[in-house]
């Protein structure tokens, strides 16, 4: 299937190796609408990217985590080099990322003496932010500023208003003591469901819609058959009648 495919279109039909992958993999231009998401971050991927050449696997990287360093020295681990793992450690599904807080996947840059696990796009967040809403610059902290608070108060992150564990990251502003998760939070205002999630619900409330409207269906033929049944039994009982109905009626002509 690959032969004649290939004289086509030879460009960029070389494939590529990674470790992270056992089949192989080549270039590939991601466009916005494709709504891809990347096999080793887990971000949106729009550009360059190395995909699967197998039609029926949808593995593919940003050309940025196809190029990812196996072990990186990070300065929110300063102890421990961070080793890249391209699935969560110890054969378990998911990780809790220690910078941002959310669940990861895919790839991670791992310490496993000290348990600490950060996703790769987390890993080289800017040092220094600017949000819309707020006027200041805002720094990036590797912990919340109330680590190592006797009275155990947490730090609440100013955009999503939820309680951060004291060993996550914080893009902060000192002067206004002002902080959010490293993550994109969803505000209040902006509470939109994912797009994905958005698709299952709908399908899934056009299935129970669906189901409903079989059993009223069913409902109504149930009833439907009740009545002819009762319409029979009218008529049966009426049976004796219709000989002096009838006539009756025609007496009226
Ligand atoms: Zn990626
Ligand atoms: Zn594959
Ligand atoms: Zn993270
Ligand atoms: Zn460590
Ligand atoms: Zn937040
Ligand atoms: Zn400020």
């Amino acid at each position: 299937m690959g032969l004649g495919k290939t004289r086509d279109n030879p460009i960029n039909r070389s494939s590529v190796r990674h470790t992270s992958h056992n089949h192989p993999l080549r270039v590939f231009k991601s466009q916005e609408e494709d709504q891809i998401i990347c096999s080793g971050c887990e971000h949106e991927l729009i550009g360059q990217a190395f995909k699967c050449t197998k039609s029926e696997c949808d593995y593919i990287l940003h050309k940025s985590c196809f190029d990812l360093r196996g072990e990186t020295q990070h300065k929110s681990h300063p102890n421990h080099p961070l080793a890249l793992l391209y699935s969560p450690p110890n054969g378990l599904s998911t990780y809790t990322c220690d910078a941002c807080g959310e669940y990861g996947s895919a790839f991670t840059y791992h310490c496993s003496e000290c348990k600490y696990h950060i996703h790769v796009g987390c890993a080289f967040v800017p040092e220094n932010v600017e949000r819309d809403d707020h006027e200041h610059p805002l720094t990036l902290l590797y912990n919340t500023p109330c680590k190592g608070r006797e009275d155990g108060m947490m730090f609440i992150c100013d955009v999503c208003e939820e309680d951060m564990s004291e060993k996550l990251w914080v893009y902060y502003c000192k002067e206004c003591d002002y902080g959010t998760h490293v993550h994109s939070c969803t505000s209040y205002e902006d509470i939109e469901p994912k797009k994905g999630e958005e698709k299952e619900e709908g399908e899934s409330s056009s299935s129970t819609s669906h189901i409903k409207s079989l059993m009223e269906a069913e409902k109504e033929m149930r009833e439907m058959a009740i009545i002819h049944q009762l319409q029979l039994d009218a008529l049966d009982a009426a049976g004796s009648y219709v000989g002096s109905w009838e006539p009756r009626r025609k007496y009226y002509w």
